[in-house]
């Protein structure tokens, strides 16, 4: 069973996500549970959770079809000390908002060392700021996207994701993200099936199918190689639509989130309808 959806906006309230993703007949969606762009926001009400779960609940989406985001502001590999607390203090606060709206995922970047520490202090870094989050919750797997590879960003080798994980004392509360753009731009390819078949071989060699949790499925406006993260509609970009086909077939990705990040959220039913027609081909 595949779960397809899309990043959906939170406008008005994270109950309002919930309805905007059965409009598009998504079977799957993510979310902000805050505004992405600021440190500090209002905690969510009990009417608003409520609403939330009950839309859950009448539209058919279980915890297993939710993928919230984190802020972009947070950088859990932080090099200076008080911008790493300010950064952890706000991943908390993001883990806790899940636990409350009953969701068990919660996706966000890495880090980035901002070259200041060396990459392997960095991932050390980022695996002690998701062990003290995982210790003060409960329910919540934090589920670590691989990146582009822009600027000073980590995440975009598969090494990267396997030592954060080793550096992560509950095993059975971290996972992985893959976004097919970020895959693309960080050098994997993906544009033909041999080409999937050997960047998942890849995956699994180095960090394991048993982490993958959620897909971010995006075209690539940039290159192969390009470290540069710009997403595009599936078929309109660089890497074209057979890895959406072939990931729509392969039972790996069965029961997990594939969220569409595409920059047209206006096709995004028709992208719906299109991945869930691979299925069945
Ligand atoms: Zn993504
Ligand atoms: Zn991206």
């Amino acid at each position: 069973m595949k779960y397809v959806g899309a990043h959906v906006s939170a406008a008005g309230g994270v109950d309002q996500a919930v309805i905007r993703a059965h409009e598009i007949k998504a079977t799957a969606f993510a979310l902000f549970t805050k505004n992405q762009r600021q440190w500090k926001a209002a905690p969510l009400s009990t009417d608003v959770i409520d609403k939330f779960k009950k839309n859950c609940e009448l539209y058919q989406y279980s915890p297993a079809q939710i993928l919230p985001h984190d802020s972009y502001l947070i950088n859990l590999g932080h090099p200076e000390e008080e911008a790493l607390e300010k950064s952890r203090d706000a991943f908390l606060d993001e883990m806790i908002r899940c636990e409350q709206l009953g969701i068990e995922l919660l996706n966000f970047h890495p880090g980035s060392h901002l070259k200041k520490i060396d990459v392997d202090q960095c991932l050390q870094r980022i695996a002690e700021s998701i062990n003290i989050t995982l210790d003060k919750t409960k329910n919540v797997t934090a589920v670590i996207e691989n990146t582009a590879g822009q600027g000073s960003n980590l995440g975009y080798r598969f090494e990267h994701l396997a030592a954060i994980i080793d550096g992560v004392e509950d095993k059975s509360r971290v996972g992985v993200c893959i976004d097919t753009c970020h895959t693309f731009a960080a050098g994997y390819d993906l544009r033909t099936v041999e080409d999937c078949n050997k960047t998942f071989s890849e995956f699994e060699k180095i960090v394991g199918f048993q982490y993958l949790k959620a897909m971010h499925l995006n075209d690539a406006k940039s290159e192969l190689g390009s470290r540069v993260d710009r997403h595009h509609s599936l078929g309109e970009g660089n890497i074209g639509r057979i890895p959406f086909t072939y990931i729509m077939q392969d039972a790996r990705f069965d029961g997990i989130p594939l969220i569409l990040e595409t920059v047209n959220p206006d096709i995004w039913p028709e992208e719906i309808a299109w991945l869930k027609s691979q299925e069945k081909n």
